[in-house]
């Protein structure tokens, strides 16, 4: 079915063949592309056409006008579909019935608008009861068409219409839908239609291509509602032109007992296993499973009530897996012992889950280490795996609350809220909260953002907040039935226990239970398939990992972590500590030199023996440490008691003390006397650092361990700052090792975190042995964001797109990326050898590691529970860029 047209504003697919393919996901949305693939592919897809993102871009455009050549387009596909399907469109005999859905390139779930059974009128509905030999069915789509597209299009609530119905079933005693007989229907449909009326001023439009053109149009408004604007903006979703609509033969899943419909993945999505796993409900339809109005059968019984179907579906999920190279997500339809594929995607999934998934697939040969790595594990599941659980300890049976689906793993604990406002609201004071909800709806994906974890009382494995949370690796219970919540009380209760807002309560969203109180967590460990893959991911990365770690402690989780070296040791936690502190605070008063020296000599065994523990730790492995870096004022005392205290330790007076403090305030403190610009005023702290470093390195050296010290020089922004310490360092170095008569090898850098030392950075490289970019300072004062204020506007300029993200999260690559470009260029002419790390809280950000990556940096250092994700992150910048 080539096409012949420029513009093509519709894909056609169905028996065997499609116009569209899987790569075309931007122009065809995902669930288009991938029905255009699955038809191409011959797997069981009812016909249809899909109308592209680019259709809906013009038409948010252009106030709701079709592009030029579109209608004839669907004119075309209508055509189409009559032909496959040997029906016609407002046909009283043999009328075609359609399915108008969303499906944008990246999925939403929930966040646009579908409507079923187009084509039904009068006329139509007695020739589908006639063709189906079933008026209580055909009238049952017909009312569902009316509820739908009221709903979706209209505007008319679609409780208005449960209530319609349930005053209907009251009246005629009806227990559930099912009791309703034809002739019910038939004037269900007649009170919908009034309903409909009533509410819009106009009659329910009889005209299928009507219908039509307006549902279509609907889909094309969804884009821009405020819960799909919302749950792009909390997932970041940009760039995208808006949502492809497919229209589709309709086929039923409510014919009869050899009917149903379900949604199913390819594998658990919660632990990974190899084997089918989803719901389905027999004689229904796809919304009913959604709804929640009946319980789901798990997918395993569809093998004794229809085998054949099930083997069918075993084998569309092998066809799938081999041609995908990836795990799917399937939505089907039976119609009367006919198996329909209404959806595949890639499914979304757990960490543990995508990391045994990815290992069994190279092991089972469907895909190779490459794609493994490359599309397989994205960094935030490893993030995830890397989340807490409860203490195996830890004593809370008594306490369990009730026990539900274990939806999304990970332990969460916090302060119960009862909705979305609340939950936002306490995230914003930096409570952690707990979200417990009957259910949850696409208008509550910010409250679930901001919450720890979340908890339903009703809903299965494949529910909103199920599925949400899953994609977003946050904890979540789902179908916890023993807990009733009343939202409007901002209560529930399981019988005995009633938990109230603002209670502490704990999840385990692996076990599925719901516990009274707080639960201690404690920090994971990693798995065999972990280690697999993570070995994987070191084959194909050629970006050096580093870990941000200012103890032992740290340094060692960060060599576990699979840590090449330590990126950045800050010392300033090493000045803090009863005995520390104190000596610290006499430096800073000493009027002397020699009073200052004597406080500085009490600090360095403390200094010494913390880098000895550090060095022993990272045998082998280089060690950078910074040179102190905060104004000294963080360390004096600011109240009347502690200068009190401090006067008394010193010897001087309170008032001496406080005027002390008060010389040392700055207005600006970041911007203040700082950085190197203290090693330059009081070099006998340089001269303190660089002796307990050396110290230490010869220490553990002389226990045979291997020791690679880097001694780095914070915030200097002009080439004589630099030569100013690095001859502090260097006698001072000279001066231990002449009186240890033993050497160790050192490198002396920068950090480069001041705009001017980027450009600057040919003269300095001249002068320093190795970069590291320090992009939490450069990206403040390449901005001019106060990193301790920004906090107050930021969030806005977020909010209103003034810029695409927070720039002290992921590094803009535009501006503070330029300066990093430049700087290791320029430090390089003078040293092509030099070598340039990264050591901001930017290097454990994957799109920033990318950048990072692209810029020759040789190393990204971040906080050591991000190393593994800055490894995947890196392996998968060299798979990108080799392709
Ligand atoms: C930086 O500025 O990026 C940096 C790593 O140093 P600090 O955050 O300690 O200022
Ligand atoms: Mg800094």
């Amino acid at each position: 079915m080539p096409h012949d047209s420029d513009t093509t504003f519709v894909y056609r697919f169905g028996d065997g063949s499609a116009e569209g393919s899987k790569e075309m996901k931007a122009l065809l949305g995902g669930k288009g592309a991938n029905l255009n693939e699955m038809s191409a592919l011959g797997l069981p897809v009812p016909p249809g056409f899909t109308i592209t993102t680019e259709a809906c871009h013009y038409y948010n455009d252009h106030d709701g006008d079709w592009p030029r050549g579109m209608q004839d387009e669907v004119e075309g596909g209508i055509a189409h579909l009559e032909t496959l399907m040997d029906r016609t469109l407002g046909d009283a005999e043999a009328p075609l019935l359609v399915s108008v859905r969303s499906g944008a390139a990246v999925s939403m779930p929930g966040m646009m608008d579908s409507v079923l059974n187009l084509g039904l009128n009068d006329d139509t509905v007695a020739g589908l009861a006639r063709a189906t030999g079933n008026a209580r069915f055909a009238y049952d789509a017909y009312r569902r068409l009316i509820d739908m597209f009221g709903d979706v299009v209209a505007g008319v609530p679609h409780r208005r219409f449960e209530d319609v119905m349930t005053e209907l079933k009251d009246e005629r005693g009806a227990a559930n839908d099912l009791d309703l007989t034809a002739d019910d229907l038939r004037t269900l449909v007649d009170r919908y239609r009034a309903l409909f009326e009533d509410e819009t001023g106009e009659p329910f439009p009889s005209d299928p291509r009507e219908q039509l053109r307006r549902a279509i149009d609907a889909v094309f408004d969804s884009w821009r509602n405020e819960r799909a604007v919302k749950y792009r903006k909390i997932n970041n979703i940009t760039g995208l032109r808006g949502t492809a609509v497919n229209v589709q033969a309709m086929v039923y899943g409510n014919m009869g007992e050899q009917s149903g419909t379900g949604v199913c993945f390819t594998r658990n999505p919660a632990t990974g296993e190899n084997k089918l796993f989803g719901e389905f409900l027999p004689n229904a339809q796809g919304e009913d499973v959604v709804a929640g109005i009946r319980t789901p059968r798990d997918i395993q019984e569809l093998q004794d009530l229809m085998p054949a179907i099930y083997d069918e579906l075993q084998e569309v999920r092998r066809t799938l897996e081999a041609h995908y190279g990836d795990m799917q997500d399937l939505e089907f339809t039976i119609q009367d012992g006919t198996l329909y594929i209404l959806q595949t995607r890639d499914g979304k999934r757990t960490g543990p889950a995508a990391i045994k998934i990815a290992v069994d697939m190279v092991d089972e040969e469907l895909i190779d280490r490459r794609r493994a790595v490359a599309h397989l594990v994205e960094p935030r599941h490893l993030d995830q795996l890397l989340h807490p659980h409860f203490d195996e300890d830890a004593d809370y049976e008594d306490d369990v609350l009730g026990t539900g689906l274990p939806a999304s793993p990970g332990a969460a604990v916090g302060r119960a809220v009862f909705s979305a406002d609340d939950a936002e609201a306490a995230a914003k004071n930096g409570e952690d909260v707990i979200l417990v909800r009957t259910e949850t709806s696409p208008e509550d994906v910010g409250g679930m953002d901001a919450a720890q974890g979340i908890i339903t009382s009703r809903g299965g494995m494949t529910s909103h907040a199920a599925v949400v949370a899953r994609g977003w690796g946050k904890p979540c219970v789902a179908g916890c039935d023993a807990l009733t919540v009343y939202e409007d009380e901002k209560r529930f209760t399981n019988g005995s226990v009633t938990i109230h807002a603002g209670d502490w309560i704990s999840m385990d969203g692996a076990t599925g239970a719901v516990i009274r109180g707080k639960v201690p967590l404690v920090e994971p460990e990693m798995t065999g398939a972990f280690s697999t893959f993570m070995a994987w991911v070191d084959e194909f990365r050629t970006l050096g990992v580093r870990a941000n770690a200012d103890t032992a402690d740290d340094a060692q989780q960060a060599l576990d972590f699979g840590a090449a070296g330590i990126g950045l040791c800050r010392t300033e936690h090493m000045f803090f500590g009863d005995e520390r502190i104190l000596a610290m605070r006499e430096m800073i008063l000493a009027d002397t030199e020699d009073a200052r020296r004597d406080a500085l000599d009490a600090l360095r065994p403390h200094q010494r023996s913390d880098f000895a523990d550090i060095f022993r730790v990272m045998d082998g492995h280089p060690v950078t440490i910074r040179l102190l870096d905060p104004p000294l004022h963080e360390f004096l005392p600011n109240d009347a008691a502690g200068q009190k205290k401090l006067a008394e330790r010193a010897g001087v007076s309170v008032d001496a003390v406080r005027e002390k403090v008060e010389a040392l305030e700055e207005f600006n403190p970041m911007l203040g006397h700082r950085g190197c610009r203290l090693g330059i005023t009081v070099p006998a702290l340089t001269e303190m650092q660089t002796r307990a470093i050396i110290e230490a390195a010869l220490d553990v050296q002389a226990d045979g361990i291997s020791v690679h010290p880097e001694i780095m020089v914070p915030l200097v922004s002009t080439r004589a700052e630099f030569d100013d310490q690095r001859r502090v360092i260097e006698r001072t170095i000279q001066t231990v090792f002449d009186e240890r008569e033993a050497s160790v090898d050192v490198h002396i850098g920068t950090m480069i975190e001041v705009p001017r030392a980027a450009l600057q950075a040919e003269s300095i490289g001249a002068a320093a042995d190795f970069f590291s970019f320090g992009t939490n300072d450069l990206t403040q004062m390449t901005f001019g964001y106060s990193r301790d204020d920004a906090g107050s506007f930021l969030p806005s300029y977020v909010d209103e797109g003034l810029l695409p993200e927070d720039p002290f999260q992921a590094l803009d690559q535009e501006g503070v990326g330029e300066l990093v470009r430049l700087g290791t260029e320029r430090g390089r002419t003078a040293n092509p050898e030099l070598p340039v790390g990264i050591c901001g809280e930017h290097g454990g950000e994957p799109s920033s590691i990318a950048f990072c990556y692209e810029a020759g940096l040789d190393y990204v250092s971040c906080s050591p529970f991000r190393v593994p994700i800055a490894r995947l992150a890196a392996a998968q910048a060299a798979i990108k860029a080799d392709a």
